[in-house]
C-alpha cells in the first residue's frame, strides 16, 4: 500500500502534493475497522490557494487547442490503466468493494479519460440562419471556468472521473473535494494527473468535511460551477446556499424501480435483479430498490430471486477479490439497511433471503450484511419509498401494466428504472411512461459512457457521460455579425 502512505493527509494544490496543515481524521478499512490512514482537512488558506491556482491555470489551459488537452487526457487514461491493480487495492482498502469490482471501476475511469480526450478535439459551434441575409449568428462554445467537484464515497474513481474528464476536455480547471471517508482514490487520480503532464493548477484536490471544505467551494466567488454527486438533501442545501450565481449540476439520490411483466425471460430478469440490487452492496444511486412483478409470475420470480441472493458470496474484498459483495463503506448505510428491514417486517413484509450479518469471526469488526429479499411490500414501507443504499430489495405484485407504471412513478425521484419484458408493445408503453432519466430494458446496465446520464425531479439536474457531459462545462456565446453588402452587389 505504498501509494496510500504517500498520500496520507495530503492535498494537491498547484501541481504539488502538500501535507495539509489542519488536523486530520482517520480513514478506516470498512472490512476490518482498522485505521488505514489519515485525511487532512483543508484550511481556508489552502482552499484559497487551490482556487487561486485553478483560476491562474484557466487562461492557458482553456487557450490550448482541444488536441493538446486530448493528448493529456489520453496519457492520463494510459497511466491509470497501467496502474489499475494498485489503484483498485487502494480503493478496496478505503471503500470495501471487492478488488475485482474496484479494478473494473478503475478501468472505466481510464475509458472515460479516452472518451473525453476524443470529445476535446471535437468542440465545434454552429452558424444559425437569420431573418435577413446580411446577418450571421455564430454560436461558439467556451469553457465555464473553475469547477468545484464534490463527490461521494460509493464510486470514488468514476464519480471523480466523469467530472474531471468532462471539465478538462471543455477547457475548465477543477478543484475536487472527495468524500471524507474515501479520499485516497481521488488523491491517487490527482497524482496521475501530475504524471500525465497536466499543467500545475489545472487539477487540485482538497479533502476534509463536506460541510466545511465542500461548502467553502460552493460559496467561493472564484468557483464558476459546482458539479455535485451525493444525496438529494445535501444537493438541495448546496443549491440554496450558493452565495454567488453559479452553474450547478446535481446528480442526486434515486429510488429505482424494476418492472417484470408476464412475457419477460424470468431467468434473465432474476439475474439482472440480483446484479443491480446487490452490486457494491446496493450502494449505487441506480440500484434497484423495489421490484414490481406481474401476479401471474410473482411466486416463481420470488423463489428464483431468493435463491439468487442466497447464492452470493460476502467476504473481505481485499482477501477475496472475486467475492460478490464486500463490506459496506461505513456503519451509516448498514444501519439504514437494518432500519428499512425492521420497518418492512413490522408492516407485514415476508423475509425470503438474508436479513442478517454473515456469521463468522472474520465479519465481526466490518460493515457486512447478507443480500436480502423482502416480499409482499407496500408503499407504506420505507423500503419502497426511500433510497436504502444497502443490499436489500422489496418486491410487490401488480395486476395491470397501468398499475405497474403508477407504482413505479410514485416517488419524488427520477434517476433510473428497469423493465424486463418481451413484447414490443409492452416495452414501448413502459419506456414512454416511466418518468426517469434512464430506462433500461432487458438489461440492468443503465449507463454507458457514450450516452447522457442524469436524473429528473429530486434526482437532480444536469448530465454526465456522453457529449452532453462535456457541454455541461461550457457556455454558449452568440456572435451576431452584420455584413455590409459590397457596393458592386452580390
Ligand atoms: P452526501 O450528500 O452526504 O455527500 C456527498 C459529498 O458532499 C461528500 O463529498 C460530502 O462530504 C459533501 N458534502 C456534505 N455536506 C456538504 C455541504 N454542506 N456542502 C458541500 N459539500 C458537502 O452523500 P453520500 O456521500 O452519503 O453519498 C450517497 C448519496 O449519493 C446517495 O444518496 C446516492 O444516491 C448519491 N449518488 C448519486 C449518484 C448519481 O449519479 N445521481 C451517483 C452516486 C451516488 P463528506 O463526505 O466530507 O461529508
Amino acid at each position: 500500500m505504498s501509494i496510500q502512505k504517500r498520500l496520507d493527509g495530503r492535498l494537491l494544490i498547484n501541481g504539488v502534493l502538500i501535507a495539509a496543515q489542519n488536523p486530520s481524521s482517520a480513514v478506516h478499512n470498512p472490512a476490518t475497522g482498522e485505521v488505514v490512514g489519515m485525511t487532512g482537512s483543508a484550511h481556508p488558506q489552502e482552499i484559497e490557494a487551490a482556487v487561486a491556482a485553478a483560476r491562474a491555470a484557466f487562461q492557458s489551459w482553456s487557450g490550448l487547442p482541444g488536441k493538446a488537452r486530448a493528448k493529456c487526457l489520453h496519457r492520463l487514461g494510459d497511466l491509470i490503466e497501467a496502474d489499475a491493480d494498485a489503484m483498485a487495492q487502494l480503493m478496496t482498502l478505503e471503500q470495501g468493494k471487492p478488488v475485482n469490482e474496484a479494478r473494473g471501476e478503475i478501468l472505466k475511469l481510464a475509458e472515460t479519460c479516452h472518451f473525453y480526450a476524443e470529445e476535446a478535439s471535437r468542440i465545434h459551434g454552429e452558424t444559425v440562419p437569420n431573418d435577413s441575409t446580411d446577418f450571421d449568428s455564430i454560436i461558439v462554445r467556451e469553457p465555464i471556468g473553475v469547477v468545484g467537484a464534490i463527490t461521494p464515497w460509493n464510486y470514488p474513481a468514476e464519480l471523480v472521473g466523469w467530472k474531471l474528464c468532462g471539465a478538462l476536455a471543455a477547457g475548465c480547471t477543477i478543484i475536487i473535494k472527495p468524500a471524507e471517508i474515501t479520499p485516497f482514490t481521488a488523491l491517487a487520480i490527482g497524482e496521475k494527473c501530475i504524471e500525465a503532464g497536466i499543467p500545475a493548477g489545472v487539477v487540485n484536490v482538497v479533502t476534509g468535511p463536506g460541510a466545511v471544505v465542500g461548502q467553502a467551494l460552493v460559496e467561493h466567488p472564484g468557483v464558476d460551477k459546482i458539479a455535485f454527486t451525493g444525496s438529494s438533501k445535501v444537493g438541495l442545501h448546496i443549491q440554496k446556499s450558493a452565495t454567488t450565481v453559479k452553474r450547478m449540476a446535481l446528480e442526486l439520490g434515486g429510488n429505482c424501480p424494476m418492472i417484470v411483466t408476464r412475457s419477460a425471460d424470468l431467468d434473465a430478469a432474476v439475474k439482472g435483479a440480483v446484479r443491480r440490487s446487490y452490486r457494491n452492496c446496493g450502494q449505487i444511486c441506480i440500484a434497484i430498490n423495489r421490484i414490481y412483478v406481474d401476479r401471474q409470475v410473482y411466486d416463481e420470480f420470488l423463489q428464483k430471486l431468493a435463491a439468487g441472493a442466497e447464492a452470493l458470496t460476502v467476504a473481505n474484498g481485499l482477501e477475496f477479490p472475486a467475492a460478490d459483495l464486500g463490506a459496506m463503506a461505513s456503519a451509516e448505510p448498514l444501519n439504514k439497511t437494518q432500519e428499512h428491514l425492521a420497518d418492512a417486517v413490522s408492516k407485514g413484509a415476508r423475509l425470503l433471503a438474508g436479513g442478517a450479518r454473515p456469521n463468522g469471526a472474520e465479519f465481526k469488526n466490518g460493515h457486512f450484511f447478507r443480500p436480502t429479499v423482502l416480499a409482499d411490500c407496500t408503499h407504506e414501507m420505507l423500503i419502497m419509498t426511500e433510497e436504502t443504499f444497502g443490499p436489500i430489495v422489496g418486491v410487490a405484485p401488480f395486476e395491470t401494466l397501468q398499475e405497474a407504471v403508477q407504482l413505479a412513478n410514485d416517488t419524488p425521484y427520477g434517476l433510473a428504472s428497469y423493465v424486463y419484458a418481451k413484447g414490443a408493445d409492452e416495452i414501448r408503453f413502459l419506456s414512454r411512461l416511466l418518468d426517469y432519466g434512464n430506462v433500461a430494458v432487458n438489461t440492468v446496465d443503465a449507463g454507458i459512457i457514450n450516452a447522457p446520464y442524469g436524473g429528473r425531479k429530486q434526482s437532480g439536474v444536469g448530465y454526465e457521460h456522453g457529449r452532453e457531459g462535456m457541454l455541461e462545462y461550457m457556455n454558449f456565446k452568440h456572435i451576431r455579425v452584420r455584413f455590409d453588402i459590397p457596393s458592386e452587389g452580390v
